[in-house]
């Protein structure tokens, strides 16, 4: 049984499966579907992709005049800058994400003309948008706790195991909001903090667990630290070769991927089709191509035990096209 060796790496590690807060909050609701609409309006952001629901719909006055200030108002200091990436952007989601719903923002906390915009916008997004956005958040987390107590454990000490990292012990937040971002879901450090979309198409039914663990996967390394990236950062050294870019990330896609795919198999026969495979991301995104070829050939061996970490990176490494420095 490939498992067994699989996880020779945890060996003497009780690795506890992370649990998570899912929550429904109405004022990150309300900052996404305002920040969506202005996205929307930006040149830039014209290609990404918007639920037709997040359009701006002609409201009656005072409702379309309020709504309408508000949208400006992120277009003109918000829309520009990422959710993700941006340090305001990330403190304003963590504070609106603890604000309970029967709460207003605080002027004297956050922007006072900020504030004072979410706060007039708010009733119009109660009236337009909330029940049917609120309804599509708590059926998807219906789904996902399903899918996470049922498929949670085992796959929890697998994704920990192959990307030699530990879980933290502390709950992770998962904000549903109905829109999230360009890429469907996000996730921000310290505090770690999970944002996911309800109803972006990609995210639905059974991907609902690879999504979700694949977020919580960025908990356990990044860019620059974890096992995975610090022994690519080596490894590359070593070879005196430039580290592909995002590899490390296309590393947590195919793993997550085809680590959910077994978990599910073993559950049903439904054949699962691992969420980048699904959307095309390998296709999409430049040189992934050449990466997921090298992943099947040398990283899927170290998944199923039949390899080193190391020596299955350093595979990887040598057989995606890098320049020379
Ligand atoms: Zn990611």
């Amino acid at each position: 049984m490939p498992y067994g060796v699989r996880f020779r790496y945890n060996a003497g590690i009780d690795e506890a499966p992370p649990t998570f807060t899912f929550r429904s909050g109405i004022w990150l609701n309300l900052h996404h579907c305002l920040y969506g609409q202005a996205r929307r309006l930006l040149p830039q952001a014209q290609r990404e992709r918007h639920p037709e629901e997040l359009l701006v719909k002609a409201l009656p006055k005072p409702y379309g005049d309020r709504w309408t200030q508000a949208v400006t108002y992120y277009v003109e200091n918000l829309a520009v800058h990422d959710l993700l990436r941006h340090p305001e952007l990330r403190g304003l989601k963590w504070y609106l994400a603890e604000l309970p719903d029967t709460r207003e923002p605080d002027p004297e906390v956050l922007p006072e003309e900020l504030a004072e915009q979410l706060t007039a916008a708010m009733p119009v997004y109660k009236e337009a948008w909330w029940e049917r956005q609120r309804r599509v958040n708590v059926a998807y987390i219906e789904t996902a706790e399903d899918l996470a107590a049922h498929y949670g454990p085992p796959l929890a000490k697998r994704v920990a195991a192959s990307f030699q990292a530990r879980w933290s012990t502390e709950a992770l937040p998962v904000d549903m909001v109905y829109w999230a971002r360009w890429s469907g879901a996000y996730t921000t450090l310290n505090p770690d903090h999970l944002v996911i979309s309800s109803s972006v198409p990609g995210n639905q039914g059974p991907a609902a667990l690879e999504v979700l663990f694949h977020e919580a996967s960025h908990t356990l390394f990044g860019p620059r630290w974890g096992a995975v990236s610090k022994t690519l950062e080596r490894i590359c050294a070593q070879h005196q070769r430039e580290e592909p870019r995002d590899l490390w990330h296309a590393i947590m896609f195919y793993t997550d991927g085809v680590l959910v795919q077994e978990v599910l198999a073993e559950g049903d026969d439904e054949v699962y089709v691992p969420y980048a495979d699904k959307q095309g991301l390998y296709q999409r995104v430049p040189g992934w191509l050449t990466f997921r070829q090298a992943f099947t050939t040398h990283w899927l061996p170290y998944l199923k035990g039949d390899a080193g970490f190391d020596e299955a990176l350093e595979q990887v490494v040598l057989a995606v096209t890098v320049p020379e420095r």
